[in-house]
């Protein structure tokens, strides 16, 4: 099996834990939370970086360079992706850390928040040297890790076959079977039915409740995605079942319209075949954009951003067309680019809300792992669709109550539930 798709940073000079403590102090501003209580929070855990000597086919020794942040674990232990790619750097790795904090504690699942990443292009690796990376940096935090402790699952250019040896190298160390240390494994290894597509199914159920909101009917509406991995090509291929007319898409290879709307069977055959979007022009009716950038920028209803963060800036807000904007990725609207939609009446559904189908899954996995028994497709859905309806409704009512935009609402929910447990905690010592 090959890693996902490689990716950039468009904006790698954007601080993206910066971002992330600029929306968090817009939410705690309207609690009441003492300085103290902001800072604890606000500050990872533990930030953990590690050297990885890793052999290369050709004999040579490289050196790479990994991280794990635990941000908060007071609700749990820390649960959170780990991202394979070349711009991976600690404020990132930190704000994804945090990030999972607040996700977990918006759709109350049990977990804190962590976040792990390795500096390295896993499409130029090969298969063994992906995998003597991915079992050197497992092995190297193997004391961290663990179903009680900290609980990596994929993310950017990680996959189900990076977490069977991340699992079976745990093993190795216990001298035990130990499942539940990681999530989004293959189901023949104890992975849960439906966590391939848990992200996007989520962000399905979230922009159904916002539609309703906003009375966007979607069996009319047209949308574009941005991202074409496993967020943003199961999104695409959801909402096109869902009725909606998708105009645009996008991968690292560039930005692919057809006014008429795509036809996502054929663009998920042609990805299969080719390993990205690229050569999709070649297809009757499709054009290819000259700047990827302006797929954000295009007249629809809906817009999932679903790459990397820092996608829509305050440069590119004031020209977004979209009524409904889900985040299918972490990050990807900057706080000042928040502002100018919020004026203009465009709603956000938050990352942390609408993106945690994700975690909510990998929470029902470690679940059944550690129970040894295991659900089928029908209750896990059931289950995702239950959480994910819950938690927007939570947020909206607090954003309806509060006048605020759901980002703020979300966040307030979630700080909300992290101080309770942190007050009932207290300090140790
Ligand atoms: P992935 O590696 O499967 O896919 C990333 C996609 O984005 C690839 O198709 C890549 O070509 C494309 N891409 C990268 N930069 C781009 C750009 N500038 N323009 C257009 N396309 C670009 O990763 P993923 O798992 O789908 O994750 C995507 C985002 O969703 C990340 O922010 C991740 O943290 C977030 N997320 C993922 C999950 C999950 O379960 N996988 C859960 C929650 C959030």
């Amino acid at each position: 099996m090959k890693a996902q798709d490689p990716s950039y940073c468009p904006n790698p000079s954007i601080d993206a834990f910066e971002n992330a403590l600029t929306q968090f102090n817009a939410a705690a501003q309207k609690l009441n939370l003492t300085p103290n209580q902001i800072a604890v929070i606000q500050k990872p855990r533990r930030v953990i970086e590690v050297q990885l000597p890793v052999r290369m086919d050709d004999g040579s020794i490289r050196l790479f360079h990994g991280y794990r942040v635990q941000h908060n674990i007071m609700r749990g232990p820390a649960k959170g992706g780990v991202r394979f790619h070349p711009d991976v750097n600690l404020p990132e790795v930190k704000a994804l850390a945090f990030w999972m904090t607040f996700k977990c504690a918006v759709v109350n699942v049990p977990f804190g928040g962590g976040k792990g990443g390795v500096v390295c292009d896993p499409n130029e690796l090969s298969r063994n040297e992906l995998e003597r990376l991915s079992r050197r940096y497992f092995a190297e935090l193997a004391d961290i890790f663990g179903p009680e402790r900290d609980i990596p699952a994929p993310d950017v250019g990680t996959n189900p076959q990076v977490m069977s040896w991340f699992m079976d190298t745990f093993c190795m160390h216990r001298k035990q079977h130990v499942p539940a240390t990681v999530t989004g494994k293959p189901i023949a290894l104890g992975g849960s039915e439906g966590r391939t597509e848990a992200t996007a199914q989520g962000i399905l159920y979230t922009i159904r409740e916002a539609a309703e909101q906003l009375e966007i009917n979607l069996k009319k509406a047209t949308a574009a995605v941005q991202g074409f991995g496993n967020v943003g090509s199961f999104s695409a291929k959801l909402l096109f079942a869902e009725g909606c007319k998708i105009t645009a898409i996008s991968d690292i290879t560039g930005a692919y319209t057809n006014t008429k709307g795509l036809d996502i069977p054929s663009v998920l055959d042609h990805k299969k075949i080719n390993g990205s979007l690229a050569g999709l022009e070649q297809l009757k009716g499709i054009s290819k954009l000259d700047n990827p950038m302006e797929l954000l920028e295009l007249d629809v209803d809906v817009l999932v951003p679903a790459a990397l963060e820092n996608q829509i800036t305050a440069d590119n807000a004031p020209r977004i067309k979209a009524r409904l904007v889900a985040e299918g990725a972490n990050g990807p609207i900057v706080p000042a680019a928040d502002e100018i939609l919020e004026k203009r009446n465009i709603t956000v559904i938050p990352d942390i809300l609408c993106n945690a189908g994700g975690v909510t899954v990998s929470y029902l996995e470690w679940v059944q792992n550690r129970m040894g028994y295991y659900w089928n497709e029908d209750r896990i859905q059931e289950d995702l669709q239950r959480i994910m309806r819950q938690s927007f409704k939570d947020v909206y009512d607090i954003c309806q109550e509060s006048k605020v935009s759901m980002r703020v609402a979300a966040f307030m929910l979630a700080i909300q539930r992290v101080t309770e447990v942190s007050e009932l905690r207290g300090l140790y010592a």
